[in-house]
């Protein structure tokens, strides 16, 4: 008889932020998680990660879209926009009762904090309103107290991870200062909400995933099968990114098939050994190519 896990559906996605177009490094995320997706006869859902909206731009979300499906990368159901699930997340911090706590700390109070403990170099929050906010002042941020605990998960790729979340990471943001619901929370709960079961993204993420398995393990969601592929970078070495300069691999009249599709399944060092003339054709050996290689490569 099939066991319940033989008959759950592979539901994968890719989730892109709108601060710009897709570029070079945003495409190799997307076509990872598409191939992987479909290698499986899985779903491929699209969420627009669109809750930073200093850092959202104009139109970039329509500019995304069209390209993905200009690649013939086609999403299944209805795409998710994370601004118009904010009760989702509200809802979460309050399941999270005790476990989160309110910080009124500023940038500045955080590092002048670091200064006396010495400990300069340190990224982790020194714990300030961990207790308690001091009298007089008020709540900026909403955090989660991590426990001294080590969380393990494998990667299909990297294989065996852990991190120490209070030694590694510290107590982490929720929603900011700034009133807008922090990346990890919002990611955690609409994994679940949305069914996710496999998780493809660049591996500048892959710190951030024992946060997410801890948030998963409070709110009581499952957690999906998680593989992180190798990020592009520049020249400089620096991960493509709108920061770095990076251009938009889609300039609306060029040969995406060329100029784009082929370079990122490079990249990802699948075997196309066939010269292609359209992207339909590319498609069906890519995904070919994602399972031979994913089947050679993934740790056991
Ligand atoms: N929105 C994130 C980004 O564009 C990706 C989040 C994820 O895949 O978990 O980098």
């Amino acid at each position: 008889m099939p066991t319940e896990q033989m008959m759950q559906k592979y539901i994968g996605r890719f989730a892109p932020s709108p601060t710009g177009p897709l570029h070079m490094g945003s495409l190799v995320a997307a076509m990872a998680s598409y191939l992987d997706a479909k290698a499986h006869d899985g779903l491929w859902l699209l969420r627009m990660e669109d809750l930073d909206f200093d850092r959202n731009v104009k139109g970039a979300d329509q500019h995304i879209i069209n390209s993905l499906y200009r690649c013939g990368m086609i999403w299944d159901g209805d795409i998710h926009w994370q601004s118009q699930r904010q009760h989702l997340y509200e809802a979460a911090l309050q399941v999270l009762g005790d476990k989160r706590y309110p910080c009124a700390c500023s940038r500045k109070e955080i590092a002048d904090s670091r200064l006396r403990l010495g400990e300069t170099a340190s990224q982790i929050y020194p714990g300030i309103c961990r207790h308690g906010l001091t009298a007089g002042k008020i709540a900026r941020a909403w955090r989660l107290r991590v426990p001294d605990q080590i969380y393990r998960f494998k990667d299909r790729l990297a294989g065996m991870q852990e991190q120490n979340l209070a030694t590694e990471v510290g107590d982490f943001v929720l929603k900011r200062a700034d009133g807008f619901w922090a990346y990890q929370l919002a990611v955690v709960v609409d994994d679940a909400a949305q069914g996710i079961t496999h998780v493809v993204r660049g591996a500048d993420l892959i710190d951030s995933t024992a946060r997410q398995i801890y948030l998963q393990e409070l709110l009581g969601s499952p957690t999906p099968s998680y593989l992180h592929v190798p990020v592009v970078t520049n020249a400089d070495g620096e991960k493509l990114s709108k920061q770095t300069g990076a251009l938009a691999f889609d300039r609306g009249d060029n040969d995406l098939l060329h100029e784009a599709l082929m370079p990122a399944a490079q990249f990802l060092r699948l075997n196309l050994s066939l010269t292609f003339d359209d992207i339909p054709r590319f498609w069906s050996t890519a995904i070919q190519a994602w399972k031979v290689k994913m089947a050679s490569l993934e740790s056991p």
